[in-house]
C-alpha cells in the first residue's frame, strides 16, 4: 500500500535557510522574465532596473509593480515566459471589463500547485484514509482543477463533483462515505440547510472536513458552520493570477493564514502609495511567483488587504501569517465565488438600446446564497413602452449576464431619473451581505 508524501517538512524551515532559497528562486525567476516577456523587458526598463540589480530581498521593492491590466494588455500569452510547446494548461479569470484574464501553467507549475494546494490539506489533517469530494466549479475557474490535483497529491480519494446539485452532493457524500469537501463557504452553508430540510445530519454522517474559500468569510461564518455541521472548517486562500488555490491557509492554531513562502513570495504595500509596509502593518497584498515557469508574475497586485506576523506560530510553522482577507482596496464584487467587476457590468449594459448609464448593482445573502439585483435606468420611450417590451430587454440582459460573467441575477428596469446621482464619485453597488 503506497502513502502519499508528508509535505509538511517544508513548512519548517528555519527562516535563514527559507530567505537564502527565496532569493535564489527570484534571481531565477527575473532573469527569465525579463529575456523572454516584451512587457516584463519593458517595465524594468522603465523603472531603470535590471535582473542583475536583484542582489537582496530588500532589492525587489525596486521592480516594478504587476496589475490585472497588464495581464489583460498581454492576453492571451504576452507574459509567458516559456514558449508555447512547454504550456500545459490554461485557466482563466475574470478581467476588469470585456475579455478575461488568462493564467498559463508548464508542467512543473502545475506540479508546484498540487504541491501547495496538498499542503493546505495536510496541514488541515487530510491523509490518504480521506475521501474527499471537490465541489469547485470545474471551469475555466481555477477552483475545481487546483483542489483536486492537490486532494490527490495529499493522497486522498477524489470525487470530481464540481459545483450545483446540492441533492445529488448530499447523496454522494452519504453512500461514498465522503470525509472532506472543498467548496465555497457560502455554498457548504446552502448545502447544510438542504440538508437539514431533507433531515439528514451531517454530525452523524462521514463528513469531518470542509475546505473553503474563493470568497471572503468571517470567523462567526466558522462558528456557525462548525456548530451546526461538526465539520472542521478550514480557510483556503488562493488567485488565479498567482496559481489558484492554496497560495495560503490556516493552521489548527487558527491565528492567520500561512502563505507558502517558497514558492510566493508577499509584501505589503500602501495601497495608494506604493511604498512597502513594516510587518504588522495593515495593506495591499503583493505576491511574486518566485518558480511558476509558464506566467511568472512579479510584485502583482492582488488588491487584497491584510497584514503579515512574521512571529512564530504554535503550530511551529516557520511560514509568515496573513490575516483572513475580508476587504479588497479595488471595486471587485465576490459573488458566489465569481469575480465581478462594476465595469464589467456596465459595458454590457450599455450594449442595449434604450438603457441609461445609471445602475446599482445591489447584493444580498437570500437563504445564505448571494443574490444579485441589477436595477438599470430606461430611456422614457423605453419606460413607456408596452410590458411586452419591457419584458423582453429584462430577458436579453440577464441572458448575457449569465452568458458573459456566468452569474445569475434579477434585471430591474427602472424609471428615468429613479437612481441617486451624486455629485462626487457615483456609488454603483450597494452591498447588504453581512461578511
Ligand atoms: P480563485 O479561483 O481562487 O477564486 P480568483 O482569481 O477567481 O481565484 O479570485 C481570487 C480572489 O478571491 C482573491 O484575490 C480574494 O479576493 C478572493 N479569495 C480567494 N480565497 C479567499 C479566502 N479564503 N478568503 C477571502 N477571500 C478569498
Ligand atoms: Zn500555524
Amino acid at each position: 500500500m503506497s502513502t502519499a508524501e508528508d509535505l509538511s517538512r517544508k513548512d519548517f524551515l528555519d527562516r535563514p535557510a527559507l530567505a537564502a532559497l527565496q532569493l535564489q528562486r527570484l534571481q531565477a525567476i527575473v532573469a527569465p522574465a525579463y529575456a523572454n516577456s516584451p512587457s516584463y523587458k519593458r517595465a524594468f526598463d522603465a523603472a531603470g532596473v535590471k535582473p542583475s540589480d536583484l542582489k537582496s530581498l530588500a532589492d525587489l521593492s525596486k521592480f516594478p509593480f504587476t496589475a490585472k491590466t497588464d495581464l489583460r494588455d498581454n492576453y492571451p500569452f504576452g507574459l509567458n515566459a516559456v514558449p508555447n510547446s512547454e504550456i500545459r494548461r490554461v485557466h482563466a479569470s475574470s478581467g476588469t471589463t470585456g475579455k478575461p484574464i488568462v493564467v498559463t501553467y508548464t508542467q512543473g507549475d502545475l506540479e508546484t500547485w498540487a504541491e501547495t494546494a496538498a499542503r493546505v490539506f495536510q496541514m488541515g489533517g487530510i491523509t490518504s484514509n480521506d475521501i474527499a469530494l471537490i465541489s469547485y466549479g470545474y471551469s475555466l475557474f481555477t477552483g475545481g482543477m487546483g483542489a483536486h490535483s492537490g486532494m490527490e497529491r495529499a493522497g486522498a480519494t477524489v470525487i470530481p463533483m464540481g459545483g450545483g446539485n446540492t441533492e445529488k452532493q448530499l447523496m454522494l457524500i452519504k453512500d461514498l462515505g465522503v470525509t472532506a469537501i472543498c467548496c465555497t463557504p457560502s455554498f457548504f452553508i446552502h448545502l447544510m440547510e438542504v440538508a437539514a430540510e431533507k433531515g439528514f445530519d451531517f454530525r452523524k454522517s462521514t463528513l469531518r472536513h470542509g475546505f473553503f474559500g474563493a470568497e471572503p468569510w468571517s470567523e462567526e461564518m466558522r462558528q456557525r458552520i462548525e456548530a451546526e455541521s461538526g465539520v472542521k472548517a478550514h480557510d483556503i486562500f488562493g488567485l488565479s493570477e498567482i496559481m489558484g488555490p492554496g497560495v495560503a491557509g490556516d493552521c489548527e492554531c487558527r491565528n492567520g493564514l500561512h502563505i507558502f513562502e517558497d514558492h510566493y513570495y508577499p509584501e505589503i504595500v500602501d495601497p495608494a502609495t506604493g511604498e512597502v509596509l513594516p510587518p504588522g502593518t495593515e495593506g495591499e497584498l503583493v505576491l511574486t511567483t518566485m518558480d511558476k515557469m509558464g506566467m511568472p508574475l512579479l510584485r502583482y497586485r492582488t488588491h487584497d488587504l491584510t497584514t503579515l506576523h512574521y512571529e512564530p506560530c504554535p503550530c511551529g510553522r516557520t511560514l509568515v501569517r496573513m490575516d483572513r482577507i475580508r476587504r479588497r482596496s479595488d471595486d471587485m464584487l465576490i459573488i458566489r465565488g465569481v469575480n465581478l467587476f462594476p465595469s464589467q457590468v456596465e459595458s454590457l449594459l450599455l450594449e442595449f438600446e434604450g438603457i441609461e448609464p445609471h445602475y446599482l448593482l445591489v447584493v444580498t445573502r437570500e437563504q445564505s446564497m448571494d443574490a444579485l439585483e441589477i436595477q438599470v435606468e430606461v430611456t422614457p420611450q423605453v419606460f413607456s413602452d408596452e410590458v411586452k417590451v419591457l419584458e423582453t430587454l429584462r430577458n436579453r440582459i440577464r441572458e448575457r449576464m449569465k452568458a458573459m460573467i456566468g452569474i445569475n441575477a434579477k434585471i430591474t428596469l427602472v424609471e428615468p431619473g429613479s437612481i441617486a446621482r451624486s455629485a462626487g464619485k457615483t456609488k454603483h453597488v450597494l452591498d447588504m451581505r453581512k461578511a
